[in-house]
């Protein structure tokens, strides 16, 4: 911009006009130069001209010094610390449409990190440990969840109900200390919350006392929950808006119930399919027999086969977990384990020394001492 332009020409207003005028002033041509609604090519900067020049008139101690030393004076404030007094809230009220944020984004000054944006929670997780049983067949439940929420006496005002709050002089109510260092590389911009509203940009007198003027508080809310059949370790359930309240009447985070399913004591597990071991006499393999096997509902019978060899493996179809996402059930696999006995009787003993004769297989008692062999001696 070429020479600055007197603040009270630019917004076409007498050197000792009133603040009312000034407003009424400032708000007819910022309603006509909104980049938003213009067609003027320059509507972008006359806007920030006008803005500027309103910025300072409308501040007193802003005016006092420019009223004094004109231009010169304003190298004290910065622009963002000019804009910031800008309630343009206020004065776009009743035109819906014009976004506040975008403005700031105009300026260059970032909208999103400036106190009115309303800033979504962060999400919440909760570590909920189930049984395989309860991935089997899904789950309601009531869990604690420590979050925050926002006070419900005043309603996150930060004040005693019925009284009031003001704005920061401290830092004009835009909640940031903008500090300009001039060093030897440049201007050192140095931003920073306000340390006396707590970058709130208001001032409370009457802190609330429910929540000693936070205007949050934390707590634990029982949380009704439905956990769907077929959950697995490291599946996540999300209750939307169950996590930390949200800055600046933004939305609140979310809450994410992180499922962790328990080791089973006779059931492996896979996605969908489950894997037991069954443990079977030699004689049911190799005579064949039907044995009850347990799954995840009622036992159901398996069929071995006769001559069934020890770890094979027998697929029951659909006995496994739900899938989470589609209907049916994955598989339940059983492995077969023969189990040779360790204590035979003397008679179970002949018989199968009778087979293996029978068998034509020569055994050779390895095991046996030299007392056995007396005694086997002793009582033929
Ligand atoms: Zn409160
Ligand atoms: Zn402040």
């Amino acid at each position: 911009m070429a020479e600055k332009r007197d603040y009270y020409e630019v917004l076409g207003v007498e050197k000792g006009a009133n603040k009312k005028d000034i407003k009424k002033a400032y708000r007819k041509l910022a309603m006509k130069y909104h980049p938003d609604v213009s067609e003027d090519p320059e509507a972008s900067d006359k806007f920030k001209e006008l803005s500027e020049a309103y910025g300072v008139l409308s501040d007193e101690e802003k005016r006092g010094t420019y009223d004094q030393y004109g231009h010169a004076g304003m190298n004290g404030f910065s622009q963002e610390d000019i804009f910031n007094n800008i309630n343009f809230e206020d004065i776009f009220r009743g035109f819906g449409g014009f976004d506040v944020n975008n403005i700031f984004d105009m300026f260059g000054f970032g909208g999103g990190n400036r106190r009115h944006g309303p800033q979504k929670g962060a999400d919440v997780y909760y570590d909920l440990e189930i049984t395989l049983e309860d991935a089997f067949n899904g789950l309601e439940t009531d869990i604690q969840v420590p979050h925050t929420k926002t006070c419900p006496v005043c309603e996150g005002s930060r004040a005693e109900p019925g009284t009031s709050t003001t704005t920061c002089q401290t830092c004009g109510g835009s909640g940031q200390i903008r500090q300009v260092n001039n060093t030897f590389l440049g201007q050192m911009v140095n931003i920073r919350p306000c340390h006396e509203c707590h970058g709130e940009g208001t001032i409370v007198e009457h802190p609330c006392s429910n929540c000693h003027g936070r205007g949050i508080i934390k707590q634990s809310s029982s949380i009704h929950i439905k956990v769907p059949p077929g959950v697995e370790t490291g599946s996540r359930l999300r209750v939307s808006g169950e996590g930390e309240v949200g800055a600046h009447n933004g939305p609140a985070g979310d809450l994410y119930v992180m499922m962790h399913v328990k080791n089973h004591k006779i059931f492996q597990r896979d996605g969908a399919n489950i894997y037991h071991e069954k443990p079977i006499s030699f004689v049911q393999a190799s005579l064949g027999d039907s044995v009850e096997v347990p799954t995840l509902e009622k036992p159901i019978e398996l069929k071995i086969p006769a001559g069934t060899q020890s770890e094979t493996t027998f697929r029951l179809k659909g006995q496994g977990m739900p899938h989470l996402r589609w209907n049916g059930k994955g598989n339940l696999y059983v492995k077969v384990k023969v189990v040779t006995p360790r204590k035979l009787s003397n008679k179970q003993k002949e018989l199968l020394q009778q087979f293996a004769d029978i068998s034509g297989e020569e055994i050779h008692n390895a095991d046996k001492g030299f007392f056995d062999k007396v005694k086997d001696a002793i009582n033929h």
